[in-house]
């Protein structure tokens, strides 16, 4: 689609500041955008004193992503997720698995308007509408009016990101979600986030993780271990304690794995050994539910109920081979509540990530 032929959306999280200025409160960084100027994200302009957001109704990913993928395993298991990411960021992580539409500074995309998306996620068989693969913060005036029709339609909605929101993009954004997958990295130690994502530090996203969580919004959070540089025991036991004391103990917990990427391709895969160390930390702290991703086939997949240690839920990566809870979501063994939201489809086949 060119560039001449988008729609310039009004971008609705701005307010005008004197000498035709906008500062831009949908994420932390809060530009002030002086006319002609684009916001450290580059989808977001000041157009005339007006901010407007570039890639409404444009997306550069689509995808039918098993949920597992979000990663989410305590919501909706087992269903498929039509997900959607556009171009830009708000940070810039130096070993982005995405960088290619992130980082990237040409509009590039295919036209989707919201009623298009909901109408081919209906028939896709998806269950839920997730907006992934950049962050959705910066397009949140386009995930809104997609997250509305996912309601009408009867779909969930869910939002991958990075957290790095402002008080105002909650008030916005947080009656029309769902669930909510917020990514750490590094365990958010500010001198990591100030070094490899250019983002200050995460007193935001802990705002934010609970904002949402107090408006009832499903919540489950990643922290991907990034080795040598973004692996510090402290930090991951720092934010586990924030986690439990601020969104409570049963919160789901993922430690991902690292892949070489983008800027950082010298590194190598976090250790196994890595992830199980931390893994053992973060369960000190109190958390009951937590995963390692990105290592399949490891027996830190699966929910372990916290009352007797019996196998809730067997996962294989974003497959599910076997539920062993009641039709309550109890522990088959010892009738513990698990709080998993919904249980598989009685059709359930395990699905693979699918481009559309
Ligand atoms: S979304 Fe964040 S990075 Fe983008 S213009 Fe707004 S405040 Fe700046």
């Amino acid at each position: 689609m060119a560039v001449a032929d988008r729609v310039h959306h009004p971008a609705s999280l701005s307010v005008p500041l004197d000498h035709g200025k906008v500062r831009c409160t949908a994420c932390a960084r809060y530009c002030t955008v002086p006319d002609g100027s684009h916001g450290f994200c580059f989808v977001r302009k000041n157009e005339g004193g007006r901010l407007v957001l570039l890639t409404y109704g444009v997306a550069s990913a689509i995808q039918v992503d098993p949920v597992e993928k979000k990663p989410l395993s305590h919501y909706r298991p087992g269903t498929r997720v039509y997900s959607i990411g556009t171009v830009g960021c708000n940070w810039r992580c130096q070993y982005c698995q995405n960088a290619e539409i992130s980082q990237e500074r040409e509009l590039v995309g295919r036209a989707l308007p919201p009623q298009q998306a909901v109408r081919q996620a209906v028939r896709l068989g998806c269950a839920g509408m997730t907006f992934t693969y950049n962050e959705p913060t910066i397009f949140a005036e386009y995930a809104l009016d997609l997250m509305r029709g996912a309601h009408d339609a009867g779909l969930f909605t869910n939002f991958v990101t990075n957290g790095y929101m402002t008080p105002e993009a909650v008030a916005y954004l947080g009656p029309q979600l769902d669930a909510i997958s917020i990514d750490f990295k590094g365990s958010g130690e500010p001198g990591f986030m100030r070094k490899f994502i250019s983002a200050k530090g995460p007193e935001p996203i802990f705002e934010t993780s609970a904002a949402l969580r107090d408006r009832g919004v499903h919540v489950e959070i990643t922290d991907l271990i990034v080795p040598q540089v973004g692996e510090s025991d402290e930090a991951t036991r720092k934010l586990a304690r924030h986690v439990v004391d601020r969104l409570g103990p049963s919160t789901p917990f993922h430690l991902l794995r690292f892949h070489p990427d983008y800027h950082m391709r010298d590194l190598p895969v976090t250790p196994t050994a890595t992830l199980e160390r931390l893994h053992t930390i973060v369960k000190a702290e109190g958390l009951e539910y937590v995963y390692l991703g990105n290592v399949w086939g490891h027996p830190l997949e699966h929910t372990y109920c916290p009352a007797c240690g019996a196998v809730a839920v067997e996962r294989y990566g974003f497959t599910i081979r076997s539920w062993n809870l009641d039709p309550q979501n109890r522990c088959a063994g010892c009738g513990h509540a698990i709080p998993i939201v919904g249980r598989p489809p009685e059709d359930y086949v395990p699905a693979f990530a699918r481009a559309v």
